[in-house]
């Protein structure tokens, strides 16, 4: 829901009680990060006392010439800032990074008041929020996220985490950030193929809540794929409201609310494992092959019809991404499913489609009907 501010500004209140935290949409400016940022922190218990940030970006972000804006805002606003500058890619999600950060915490007599600030994509977003939750037990955290993927989604509802040698995500905790800084402009300079991977979950919002954002997917892909300013902010904010009201329902993944936001990731997770993290698929790629696969498997439960799964498939299309995987192994794609976290009573659990807008957690489908689908991938 907007806030009823001047009408320029345009924010998603992300409702959780005391926990509750803004996420403001801006392009192209700095301008108001500094009262932003004290805003967020006056909300949470470090109230005024924040003095000192930690920046924490990747060696991508701190060669471009807009980041440096970041630090300086946060001077300007009587908060010094130093800045941690970790190397871009997956690898650092680890706990080696997070121990380089805690060391730079010390080395600055970092204390409770102490704010760190994620400047970066999902990688930056996780492993600092992570940071963030477990130094001195809790330091506030704000996030800036720089690519679509971490706008829309990493960024948003508290997920902070890194890897473990022998899984994704494995080592992590709940831990909402004060505040969420959006600027689209950031954008520009995101390679291609990791803007398309963020459009796979934008798609994602729109099959499994929001029937209006799909289709205005579909009428301004255009638009969207020369990054005009008024297409992203539209899919940044219904995204962001999606996501959040999600989260507001379901913080902490105890009930199902939260397992929706997996559409399309049951499959495009086990692609993933299976050809291999560093394989030749990006994340949002094997998402968007696993959304065409899950809304196959609704249409041969008789839950949607052909169209259904037509719309996403020319959609993606449009977008440059993949619907089909061929050459994996079906068993392989399987196994990996079968470890899926929504799993219950060794049952595989898929967010399958009722209609675009509608979705629903189900154990309804067999292994006959999942061998099926994949037989088609
Ligand atoms: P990423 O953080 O690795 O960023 C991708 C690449 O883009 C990096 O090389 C980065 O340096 C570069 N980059 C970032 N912003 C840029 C910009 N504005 N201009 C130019 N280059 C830029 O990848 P990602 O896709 O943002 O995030 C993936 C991570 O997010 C994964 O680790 C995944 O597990 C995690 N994730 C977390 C959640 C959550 O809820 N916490 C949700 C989804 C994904």
């Amino acid at each position: 829901m907007e806030s009823s501010r001047a009408p320029a500004e345009k924010r998603v209140r992300v409702d959780l009680g005391r926990r509750s935290y803004d996420i403001r949409v801006v392009s192209n400016s700095t301008s108001g990060f500094g009262a932003f940022v004290g805003e967020a922190l006056r909300a949470t218990w470090t109230g005024t006392l924040c003095r000192s940030a930690l920046v924490v970006t990747d060696g991508n972000l701190a060669a471009l010439a807009s980041f440096a804006a970041y630090p300086a805002a946060l001077e300007d606003a009587g908060i010094a800032a130093g800045v941690s500058i970790l190397p871009p890619g997956e690898p650092s999600k680890s706990l080696t990074q997070a121990e380089r950060l805690y060391d730079d915490l010390v080395v600055r007599a970092a204390d409770r008041h102490t704010l760190i600030v994620a400047v970066g994509g999902g990688v930056v977003g996780d492993l600092a929020g992570f940071v963030a939750a477990t130094f001195a037990r809790g330091l506030p955290l704000v996030m800036v996220p720089t690519t679509l993927l971490a706008q829309v989604d990493s960024s948003v509802g508290g997920k902070v985490g890194v890897n473990h040698p022998r899984g994704k995500n494995l080592i992590g905790a709940f831990y909402q950030p004060a505040g969420v800084w959006i600027d689209t402009s950031t954008l520009e300079t995101l390679s291609e193929r990791e803007f398309r991977c963020g459009l796979a979950e934008v798609v994602k919002y729109g099959v499994i809540a929001n029937e209006s954002l799909f289709s205005f997917l579909e009428l301004n892909t255009e638009r969207i794929l020369a990054r005009e300013k008024n297409a992203l902010e539209h899919i940044i904010l219904e995204s962001c409201r999606i996501k959040s009201s999600v989260v507001a329902r379901d913080e902490r993944e105890e009930g199902t609310e939260r397992a929706m936001l997996n559409f399309g990731h049951t499959i495009g997770h086990a692609i993933e494992a299976v050809a291999g993290y560093d394989g030749p698929f990006h994340h949002g790629e094997a998402v968007a092959v696993g959304m065409v696969a899950e809304s196959r498997l609704a249409e041969r439960l008789g839950w949607i019809s052909s169209d259904i799964v037509d719309r996403q498939v020319k959609l993606l299309g449009l977008i440059g991404l993949p619907v089909q995987a061929p050459g994996l192994d079906p068993e392989k794609l399987i196994l990996a499913m079968s470890r899926d976290k929504k799993n219950r009573l060794g049952r595989i659990r898929f967010v399958l489609p009722h209609s675009i807008g509608n979705v629903e957690l189900t154990d309804e489908s067999g292994l006959t009907d999942v061998r099926a689908i994949l037989a088609t991938l």
